[in-house]
């Protein structure tokens, strides 16, 4: 009697599994096409790329970040690498490409290594040996900011504005970025400390780059709400209030019968003179400028009018907790509540208008905790640009800050590392060493590929730039104009030593990640009945 074996099934119809070589080999292909994808973008020479969402929105950038996020990649091990760029754009907010580039790089030297036979689990535990000295490495060639270094700091805005479309005034840029970072960040026990929210970055299209301008306090997108306020107040005292100037509350729904016309005018006048008394709070602590979270009713406009007070509504609660933070003044949600200490105070509070719309400038405040950093730009996707090119200055700066520590770029780090990481690959012995050496190698994409983005010959310039190191030069990179090695220190090209050591650390544990994977199960799509019509 035969017994006929029945195939089993473990997963639901319409899965799909694919196991070992081919899960991996799939994996890092798609890894290495997105990481080829953004690669063209590195560096001061790198490509913009022209994004067009299915609005037909355009986003012009060679942001990692921004590119990723866009790209809407749907490959799984792929989305583990938008995964190590967005890491990155939290931590530092500059860095993404190189991130991506390097994970990319990692998995396709993997690949020689799988070819090879040596196990997947060898070269993660490779890989993994390989981070931790790199950042030993780091540690050692690391150079000390000082924290008043101006000058280097604004070097190393510089370095994260090349290439961006804001070029032209980057140096510009990266004095605001610098003055911006010095003037809230705050040193508590010794240590740096700095919130990325209270630098707030408002970018209106026209005017060029270069008329970007740091405001020491806060730009609110409101106008006076009555034509008769003032324009300019000098020595403004502000009163942040979360309330409204208004009666009838929407939110209770109350019936009133008036019979005769007398009532109705009793009715009108007692709402006026409730807001008259509203007013009259503001006017008596000795505020002379308003921001209103809510609502502000017409009388009560009229009267705040009467009173010389320039008042804003519907203020957003971000751009409150902003202001609190520059005029150093409270925000208060009950008009009962409010007195003269909660008032914060400016030099001078102004409406002015910027590309056709009005806009607050609450500047000249003592000790602003919050700025603003008003971007400029010819048409709104170059303003975008210089946006993100600012917010990379930003994150670089700050980064710098907070380790007091700085590395250069251009290429002279990675080569650097590789270099060590050969010499630390020649101590152990079998496979693992094979993987040190992959690591090694995948950093010298970062000097390749900034060498190819400039139209240089890679294989000459990476030999050079070898032979510099060689000859003890440790701070020897491309200088992408000129086609040559140069100190890339001494020219300028300096990064903080938290942009290198997080993206070889993501870029690391993702590869790692990958390839410890030999099996994809992905459930099957819902099939159309099990679908809600369609509306
Ligand atoms: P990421 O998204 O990784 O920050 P970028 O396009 O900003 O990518 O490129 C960063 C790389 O460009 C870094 O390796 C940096 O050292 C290098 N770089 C920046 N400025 C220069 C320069 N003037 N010369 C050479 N390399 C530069
Ligand atoms: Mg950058």
């Amino acid at each position: 009697m035969s017994k006929e074996m029945q195939p089993i099934f473990i997963l639901p119809e319409g899965s799909q599994r694919v196991t070992g070589r081919s899960a991996q080999r799939n994996n890092i292909l798609a890894a290495k096409a997105l990481a080829e994808a953004v690669r063209t973008t590195l560096g001061p020479k790198g490509m913009d790329k022209m994004l067009v969402d299915s609005m037909g929105e355009i986003t012009i950038t060679n942001d990692g970040v921004t590119i990723l996020e866009e790209m809407q990649v749907n490959h799984p091990a792929a989305k583990m690498l938008v995964e190590v760029s967005r890491t990155q754009e939290e931590e530092i907010g500059d860095g993404t490409t190189t991130a991506v580039v390097i994970a990319g790089e990692l998995l396709k030297q993997s690949e020689n290594l799988l070819d090879q036979d040596i196990h997947p689990t060898v070269i993660a535990r490779g890989y993994r040996m390989a981070t931790v000295k790199a950042h030993e490495l780091l540690a050692e060639f690391a150079d000390d900011i000082a924290r008043d270094d101006t000058d280097t700091l604004i070097k190393i805005g510089m370095t994260a504005i090349n290439g961006k479309g804001a070029e032209s005034a980057q140096e510009k840029l990266s004095t605001i970025a610098v003055r911006a970072v010095l003037r809230v960040a705050e040193q508590k026990d010794g240590v740096f400390e700095f919130d990325d929210d209270h630098v707030k970055i408002e970018k209106k299209a026209g005017g060029g780059v270069e008329d970007s301008e740091l405001i020491e306090g806060i730009i609110i997108e409101k106008e006076a709400v009555h034509p008769s306020m003032p324009r300019i107040v000098k020595n403004a005292k502000v009163a942040l209030v979360d309330a409204a100037f208004e009666i009838r509350n929407t939110e209770i729904d109350a019936k009133i019968s008036i019979t005769d016309p007398s009532q109705m005018q009793a009715f009108i006048d007692q709402e006026e003179k409730m807001l008259r008394a509203m007013v009259s709070k503001v006017k008596a602590t000795g505020a002379s400028v308003l921001f209103c979270q809510k609502g502000i009713d017409d009388i009560a406009q009229h009267f705040l009018a009467k009173e010389g007070i320039l008042a804003c509504r519907r203020v957003k609660k971000s751009d409150m907790e902003s202001l609190a933070l520059a005029t150093s003044g409270r925000v208060v949600s009950n008009l009962e509540d409010l007195s003269a200490e909660d008032l914060g105070a400016a030099g001078q509070v102004t409406e002015r208008r910027i590309a056709g719309e009005e806009m607050i400038f609450v500047t000249e405040c003592t000790n602003p905790k919050s700025v603003s950093i008003l971007v400029r730009g010819g048409t709104d996707h170059i303003a975008d640009e210089a946006k993100r090119a600012l917010t990379d200055a930003i994150g670089d700066i700050a980064a710098a800050l907070k380790l007091g520590k700085v590395v250069t770029g251009a290429g002279a780090t990675e080569i650097e590392l590789a270099r060590g990481l050969r010499v630390y690959a020649e101590t152990l012995s079998g496979r693992e060493q094979l993987a040190v050496q992959a690591f090694a190698q995948s950093l010298e994409i970062i000097p390749r590929t900034l060498a190819e983005n400039a139209g240089l010959d890679p294989i000459d310039v990476l030999t050079e730039l070898k032979a510099a190191h060689d000859a003890g030069s440790k701070k020897a990179g491309i200088d992408v104009h000129a086609g040559k090695i140069v100190n890339s220190f001494d020219a300028g090209v300096i990064e903080p030593l938290r942009i290198k050591t997080q993206a070889i650390t993501a870029a690391s544990e993702v590869a790692q990640m990958i390839l410890r994977i030999d099996d994809v199960i992905a459930s099957g799509q819902e099939t159309e009945h099990n679908m809600p019509p369609e509306s």
